[in-house]
């Protein structure tokens, strides 16, 4: 099997597992007892606190450990939005690409009184700083722009949105999910007040992420009950979880290098060889992207007969999120980036791992030409196009 679907998940990695296992079978304290067995568990937890500070630039105490990117995206929105109403500022600017856990948290904001400014984003799948710039009011309380696309992998210029949301001091967060323990990320150097991060996406165990909120932002809680993680989000800590997560970043912030660099010439070799065939498109800038991130729309095809046919031969791959993939809707990305609905029915995602093989890119390719071949004998909108029924649009 080729899995090439690491966007929706990634295996745990032999760190990651082996710390877990530890945890369970020796610090299964609870990290709020005095007793050493609890006292042994919460150092534990501390520690992993420090390391996933470490690797993005941040202290131990802007670290706050949650239940993954969904609930870290829901808090920092929520924070930001509170902040904001207190001082009469109602105003929110996001981006329509963004993933549903920002969407879905800004519709129900919208629906408590809050404008909010979705920018467009550009056919390369970029978002331009000075658009941010424009889009801010005297209103502006919070700027939520995610830093690398989950479907396309574009890779917006956060350092340089920073830099406007600092100057217009708004508050600026960032969903972070796709490019934490795959590319560098600083909350220093990229003016960053909170960041959200998810531990599956980089090798981590799934249920469990992170919220980093700069110091001195006051974060609204999403649970309430004890006073865990400085009182800002209740329950038992999941103490195997997070020391997991934290080896699997420490893990690959020291492979990022490496990993990204192989990842970047599989990537590109995928891309020329997919993109040989005819009326096909790569979705997404080539340059400003994810080492792992390739997609593709490929005219008179359906995106899901595609995926059916890549699995009968081994390869795993998306039609965009896993989140999105069961419902019949094309994807809000690719819709965002200005793909009609038919071309939008027919794109592939493939993300690719660290240890993804030549001669898996070279049969993924080949694979990916014969199926769109197959589909295209027998598809009528395909027939239409040939007869000169339709015009082509890639
Ligand atoms: C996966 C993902 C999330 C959600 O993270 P979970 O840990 O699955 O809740 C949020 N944002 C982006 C960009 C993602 O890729």
């Amino acid at each position: 099997m080729i899995y090439a679907d690491n966007a929706a998940t990634t295996k745990m990695s032999k760190a990651a597992v082996d710390t877990m296992v530890t945890m369970m079978n020796e610090e299964w304290g609870n990290p709020s007892s005095l007793y050493s067995h609890g006292q042994n568990a919460k150092e534990v937890l501390e520690k992993a606190r420090e390391d996933v500070a470490a690797v993005i630039g941040a202290q131990p105490g802007e670290i706050l450990f949650t239940s993954g990117g969904s609930e870290a995206d829901n808090q920092a929105i929520r924070s930001g939005a509170e902040l904001g109403r207190k001082k009469g500022k109602m105003h929110i600017i996001s981006s329509a690409f963004e993933h549903h856990a920002v969407l879905h948290t800004l519709e129900k904001l919208k629906k408590e009184g809050f404008e909010i400014t979705l920018l467009a984003v550009h056919e390369n799948g970029l978002i331009r700083p000075s658009e941010v710039e424009e889009a801010i009011r005297d209103d502006t309380c919070l700027v939520t722009i995610m830093y690398a696309n989950n479907e396309i992998g574009t890779i917006q210029p956060i350092r340089e949105i920073g830099a406007v949301c600092r100057k217009k001091n708004v508050l600026f967060h960032v969903d972070a999910v796709q490019a934490v323990g795959h590319i560098p990320v600083n909350v220093a150097d990229d003016n960053i007040d909170m960041l959200s991060a998810s531990a599956h996406k980089f090798h981590g165990p799934k249920g469990v992420g992170f919220l980093y909120a700069k110091k001195g932002i006051l974060l609204t809680n999403l649970i309430e009950g004890g006073a865990q993680e400085r009182g800002k989000r209740a329950g038992t800590e999941n103490v195997p979880g997070i020391a997991a997560m934290a080896a699997a970043l420490k893990e690959a912030a020291a492979g990022m290098q490496e990993n990204a660099a192989h990842q970047t010439a599989m990537r590109d070799r995928l891309i020329a060889g997919i993109g040989e065939i005819p009326h096909s498109a790569l979705n997404g800038d080539a340059v400003h992207r994810l080492p792992g991130n390739v997609n593709f729309c490929f005219e008179g095809i359906e995106g899901e007969s595609l995926l059916l046919l890549l699995d009968d031969k081994g390869i795993q791959a998306s039609s965009g999120s896993a989140c999105t993939s069961g419902s019949l809707d094309p994807s809000h990305v690719l819709l965002a980036i200005g793909r009609v609905h038919d071309v939008a029915h027919g794109s592939l995602r493939l993300s690719i791992g660290e240890d993804i093989t030549g001669e898996e890119v070279d049969y993924i390719i080949q694979s990916v030409k014969d199926v769109v071949g197959y589909l295209r004998s027998f598809s009528p909108i395909w027939r239409n196009l040939m007869e000169g029924k339709k015009a082509f649009i890639l």
